[in-house]
């Protein structure tokens, strides 16, 4: 089994692949209101050529895959191409990150084409705060979604809350009470600088201060061993949870030394680091006729070009161009 390792001896199994910069939502920090300009159809990647890019980056060692996007479940087709990342040979983990919108419609279908694995983005529980945030009276369809999601049995359902000081911060308690209530596993996300999202330091949220008010109300939190599998957040359980609460850092304690992760945008750029602007593109050389060992070159090439962390102190980390929603968040 081939492995992926970059010169900082990080092993990089992790695909985060974007399927579309198209969203359905427009969440303020992420996206404006009149929406960002769009890639024209022909350049996105079809499902053929994602597909080789999979079969290709997990010949040399990817093994997870998460798509995501833009929101992926508004792509055509995206059941289909689910199908066939689960079939692809050395993938052994496939997810998906999404709004929620149309999560009722399509967990049972995703299931059954074996995705196990689901991460719903929401930042409040009150649907009139969420259409001001997202800009989109959806609150209702997305809970939907996500009861959708249990019943039909994925395990785990993440949520993944960014926290924003005078926006959803006291919700915190709230969210962490989810986790009693039902096998959720929450993710509070700190705010981060990418693109042009009006970031202000004074509106982050740090991690250590949301495990503070978690554990005021609910008590000492009960750490969890990681698993094979786990992303970057430090997971914790309420005690007597049916569920867990999680904690990613990314600029309090940035874990740039254990990032095993690349992306590949909707447009088939290479990216090794959320915050890097240096891309490599993919697409021309699959448009071009290139073999499969010369994406593998291409993929080995951007590897060797990965930057060891953006960030010298969590708080001074340096901004990205391209914004979360045509990077893949
Ligand atoms: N549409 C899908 C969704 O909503 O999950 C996938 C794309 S969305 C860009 C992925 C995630 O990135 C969402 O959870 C969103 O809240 C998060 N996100 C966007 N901008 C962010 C930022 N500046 N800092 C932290 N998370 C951010």
């Amino acid at each position: 089994m081939k492995l992926l390792v970059d010169q900082y001896n990080r092993e990089v199994n992790y695909l985060r692949l974007s399927v579309t910069d198209r969203c359905n939502l427009r969440c303020r920090y992420c996206r404006p209101e009149e929406g960002i300009e769009l890639l024209p159809q022909r350049e996105i990647l079809t499902f053929e050529e994602i597909l080789r890019v999979v079969k290709v980056f997990a010949s040399q060692g990817i093994r997870k895959v998460r798509l995501t996007g833009g929101e992926p479940l508004v792509r055509r087709g995206i059941v289909e191409l689910v199908r066939d990342i689960v079939a692809t040979q050395g993938v052994m983990d496939v997810s998906l990150t999404t709004n929620g919108v149309l999560l009722a419609e399509y967990a049972r279908p995703l299931k059954e084409a074996g995705l196990r694995r689901i991460n719903v983005s929401l930042d409040t529980l009150r649907p009139e705060r969420f259409a001001h945030i997202t800009r989109r009276d959806r609150f209702g369809q997305v809970w939907e979604g996500i009861e959708e999601a249990l019943r039909v049995g994925f395990a785990p359902v993440k949520l993944n809350v960014v926290a924003l000081r005078g926006f959803n911060d006291d919700e915190i308690e709230d969210f962490a009470r989810l986790s009693l209530q039902y096998p959720l596993h929450i993710r509070f996300i700190e705010f981060m600088p990418v693109g042009e999202n009006n970031w202000r330091k004074e509106d982050v949220l740090r991690c250590d201060e949301i495990k503070g008010r978690v554990e005021a109300a609910f008590g000492e939190l009960v750490p969890l061993p990681r698993g094979d599998m786990d992303g970057p957040a430090r997971r914790f359980r309420i005690r007597g949870s049916k569920g867990e609460v999680g904690f990613i850092s990314p600029l309090t304690a940035h874990f740039c030394s254990s990032c095993n992760r690349l992306r590949v945008t909707a447009d088939g750029k290479i990216r090794t680091c959320l915050f890097s602007d240096d891309e490599m593109d993919l697409k021309g050389l699959l448009r071009s006729g290139a073999s499969d060992d010369a994406l593998a070159g291409a993929l080995r090439e951007a590897l060797a070009r990965k930057p060891e962390g953006p960030c010298r102190d969590g708080f001074r980390m340096r901004k990205c161009q391209r914004g979360m929603a045509t990077i893949g968040g």
